[in-house]
């Protein structure tokens, strides 16, 4: 692609090779996942590590998920459990993070799991990744391509509006079918979710045959990343919205106000897996017309609602 964009890339063995050829030198890349893309680095070098932090500008405390190809790469890394071997089974590669005891001899770098005695594994679905994942002998940490804070990228030229020439290579795997973060789920006791996505509590609970617990103790935090302010577009949003003020950008489900100005659908058909998909899209797109502010009707807080209402709530925040 030769225009101001010249460092995302379509696709091919070549561009495969050069890829893997960076990421061994430490180098860092935008790769596209099914769920949202990511700025992927050598997850056993600390140089990597270091600059995927002071790009997004990440607070250390706050750990990275570590990608494989497949579990067996992984084993060296965490203990695997029976639970992992279920949900591994059932919904990967996909969009589910696990976390997992850590093994004293894993190489990954430490500042990748902040220091902890767990490690946060996923395996994305997205076949350019995957590929490349299959060509390494090492995993990647990668986190969403984002500054943090932000909203995460859903395609190429997001990644390139969060980090413009500071990265060599983005890699375009077009619109990500997803469009928000995974589940993430702790495994090294009772299972329990971290952050809800776009595979559900109750799929987890029929897939294990168990009850998960409800809420998530925030006064012995489980997951640092999972704290105030996040996933916010950069201007005020308000939830739970039953009135248009009459000037800000308004998002609604269905076609009720179908080519209506500052109306934005998340879907038509008030599917939630499609809503979903757009949110982060839309929130982009807002902030890029040049509103000062965003309303949000209620989302039903059911199947991946619950996953929406976790990240427009955190990006009401102001804090
Ligand atoms: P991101 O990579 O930006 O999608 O965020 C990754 C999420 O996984 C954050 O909320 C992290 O806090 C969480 N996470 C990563 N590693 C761990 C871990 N070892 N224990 C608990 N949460 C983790
Ligand atoms: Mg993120």
């Amino acid at each position: 692609m030769k225009n101001s964009y010249s460092n995302i890339f379509h696709f091919n063995k070549k561009i495969m090779r050069k890829t893997i050829k960076n990421l061994k030198n430490g180098d860092i890349v935008g790769l596209p996942t099914e769920t949202v893309y990511g700025l992927g680095g050598n997850a056993y070098k600390s140089k990597s590590v270091k600059r995927i932090f002071k790009l997004k500008g990440r607070p250390i405390f706050n750990p990275l998920i570590v990608h494989y190809y497949n579990l067996d790469r992984a084993i060296n890394d965490v203990e695997i459990n029976k639970n992992v071997k279920i949900l591994y089974k059932k919904f990967c590669p996909g969009p589910v993070t696990f976390i997992l005891k850590r093994k004293l001899k894993s190489k990954i770098n430490p500042y990748v799991y902040a220091k902890l005695d767990t490690i946060a594994i996923r395996f994305p679905k997205h076949k350019i990744t995957r590929a490349i994942l299959r060509n390494i002998n090492f995993p990647l940490a990668m986190p969403s391509a984002n500054k943090s804070f932000n909203v995460s990228p859903v395609n190429p030229i997001d990644v390139y509006e969060e980090f413009n020439k500071k990265i060599n290579i983005i890699i375009d795997g077009g619109k990500c079918r997803v469009g928000i973060e995974s589940t993430v789920i702790d495994l090294t006791r009772t299972p329990k979710i971290l952050r809800p996505g776009i595979i559900s509590k109750n799929a987890i609970e029929k897939t294990l045959k168990l009850k998960l617990k409800n809420k998530i103790n925030n006064k012995k935090i489980r997951s640092p990343g999972m704290l105030g302010r996040h996933y916010s577009p950069g201007i005020p949003v308000t939830i739970n919205q039953k009135k248009y003020d009459g000037k800000n950008a308004f998002i609604y489900l269905g076609c009720r106000y179908k080519n209506k100005k500052n109306f934005f659908s998340l879907s038509k058909k008030k599917n939630l897996t499609e809503a979903a998909s757009n949110l982060y899209k839309i929130l982009r797109k807002i902030k890029k017309k040049g509103y000062k502010k965003i309303q949000i009707t209620k989302i039903p807080n059911i199947g991946p609602g619950i996953a929406i209402n976790d990240r427009i709530k955190r990006a009401s925040k102001s804090k």
